[in-house]
């Protein structure tokens, strides 16, 4: 519990300290009689440019709290030629004389209350916005931010997270998605619901997160308006675009929610393993719903992005995008369980802070272990023995904790298998019928939020009544290889001399080679 309880009495310290520093002016205003509370807020000022993210200081911005984007644009696949509007609804959070916005393509006005706000760039991706009335705190905001600009060809520090493919684009990264195609509070800890609509050209699709809220919608010109919705909070990150040639297959899920899959149709040869491996993605997602709890969202489904396109998956809400590699040899229904994990672990639960990573990945992967032991491909017990003999102590993989991989680590190896690791040896030190209500429960209680390692040991030791503190200090946070008798069940004090290769061990490093 130690961790934990140094963490409560830092927070502790922080509010009392910053009580006392705002209370002065409040207990003045107290004594002479202008009745109003003793926290007077401060004076009108700058939105901080960045949320003070440990690993990304200025992603995000401080002043406000968005509820909801509404994303109208205009696509041209010849030239990558993009332009719109995005309506920001949002809530300031303190007495504003500016505020940021991350974004980078080029800006036409922006309006704050149908006022017209001056605008400038700061920095690499910030773009600042001068109130053009003062905002006090509280005050609900619309900002209509009008833009164009070639996605491409704007690159921060020499890239672009845009990736203009033969036939349109994608706009799908991580954790910087957002800034080359609607202006945004780019934060995981500011959650928001988003409309997208996007006109191209007639016999181009379009495919996003959620639901289609209408038909696509035949526009002057031979265009086609395609819209779709997103009706579930989620992490700005999380919103994506496939713009191309697409077979768009659809059908109702188990649970009955709507399935939607889109096949770039690049994919040549590497079609049917890529639909072999998609379309059993309802199938998973029941089975996964038998694990971690209710389909956090309205809809959900894959897309296969074009051949050489892009060289990773990600788990954008609802709707996961796969890059044409995972399917070079075979079908890989592997990551097809990885990615919609995350849609638990990620997009309905996401970090606070991008240190906390291992609470993506980590669980992500050991549900993979768990679809190997379920296919009868290897037990998760396998896979942890294989793995830790696989890495010899002195492999600097042993040198990254994942619990604060560092910056420029978060999609580490060791985040992603010494993170499945952590969570089979939570499960062998309370037991498979308390482990198995932990995830549920987790996934429970920051539904649609966000949630910290913090936090989630202090929920594994409510529900296994243990003190974990030792388990979760050596496997996330300290450097080298864990004994095994650290935390783990006297059981499995030590690795069998001769560890099995599970049977699905190819496939998952395949996909793995590709996530990481
Ligand atoms: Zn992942």
């Amino acid at each position: 519990m130690r961790r934990v309880l140094a963490a409560a009495i830092a927070a502790l310290t922080v509010s009392t300290a910053g009580a006392v520093a705002a209370g002065a002016p409040g207990h003045a205003a107290a004594r002479s009689g202008w009745g109003r509370p003793a926290a007077a807020p401060a004076a009108p000022g700058p939105g901080s440019p960045g949320l003070g993210d440990s690993y990304f200081p200025d992603y995000g911005n401080g002043g406000y709290d968005v509820d909801h984007y509404d994303i109208r644009l205009r696509y041209e696949p010849a030239t990558d030629q993009l332009s719109g509007t995005t309506t920001i609804l949002a809530r300031a959070t303190q007495d504003l004389t500016r505020f940021n916005l991350d974004f980078v393509l080029g800006v036409q006005s922006v309006k704050v209350n149908n006022y017209p706000a001056g605008f400038a760039r700061e920095g690499a991706h910030e773009l600042v916005v001068t109130a053009p009335r003062p905002i006090v705190s509280g005050q609900s905001l619309t900002i209509v931010v009008q833009y164009a600009g070639v996605p491409s060809q704007t690159r921060v520090d020499g890239w672009t997270g845009w990736t203009k493919t033969t036939d349109g684009a994608l706009a799908v990264n991580e954790p910087e998605s957002a800034w080359w195609w609607y202006p945004s509070n780019d934060h995981p800890s500011d959650k928001a619901t988003w409309d997208v609509s996007v006109s191209v050209p007639t016999g181009v699709e379009v495919v996003s997160n959620g639901v289609q809220p209408r038909p696509p919608l035949a526009e002057p010109g031979n265009r086609t308006r395609w819209g779709w919705r997103s009706a579930t909070p989620g992490a700005t990150y999380l919103a994506f675009l496939a713009i191309g040639d697409y077979d768009i297959v659809t059908d109702t899920a188990p649970n009955g929610l709507p399935v939607v899959n889109a096949y770039s149709t690049t994919l040549g040869s590497l079609g049917p393993a890529a639909r072999a491996s998609i379309e059993r993605t309802a199938e998973i997602v029941d089975w996964e719903s038998g694990i971690f709890g209710p389909y956090p969202f309205e809809a959900q489904g894959g897309v296969a992005a074009p051949a050489n396109s892009i060289g990773f998956a990600l788990e954008t809400q609802t709707r996961s995008v796969y890059g044409s590699g995972f399917w070079r040899r075979g079908s890989n229904t592997y990551v097809v369980v990885h990615e919609n994990a995350h849609q638990w672990f990620g997009d309905s639960v996401s970090v606070a802070d991008w240190s906390q990573i291992w609470l993506n990945e980590g669980f992500a992967s050991y549900a993979e272990w768990l679809w190997s032991e379920e296919q009868g491909e290897g037990t998760a017990q396998e896979w942890f023995d294989f793995t830790y003999a696989s890495y010899p102590a002195d492999d600097g993989f042993w040198q990254v904790p994942p619990g604060d991989p560092g910056a420029n680590n978060v999609f580490d190896d060791a985040v992603y298998d010494r993170g499945a690791m952590t969570l089979h040896q939570l499960r062998l030190a309370v037991g498979d019928a308390a482990f198995f209500r932990i995830l549920p429960a987790w996934t429970a209680a920051h539904r649609h939020g966000n949630g910290t390692i913090a936090q989630f040991q202090a929920l594994a030791e409510q529900v296994s009544g243990k003190d974990l503190d030792a388990l979760f200090t050596t496997w996330l946070f300290t450097k080298g290889r864990p004994e095994l008798t650290a935390g783990g069940s006297a059981a499995r004090a030590a690795a069998p001399a001769a560890p099995v290769k599970p049977k699905s061990w190819a496939k998952v490093h395949e996909a793995h080679e590709l996530l990481h």
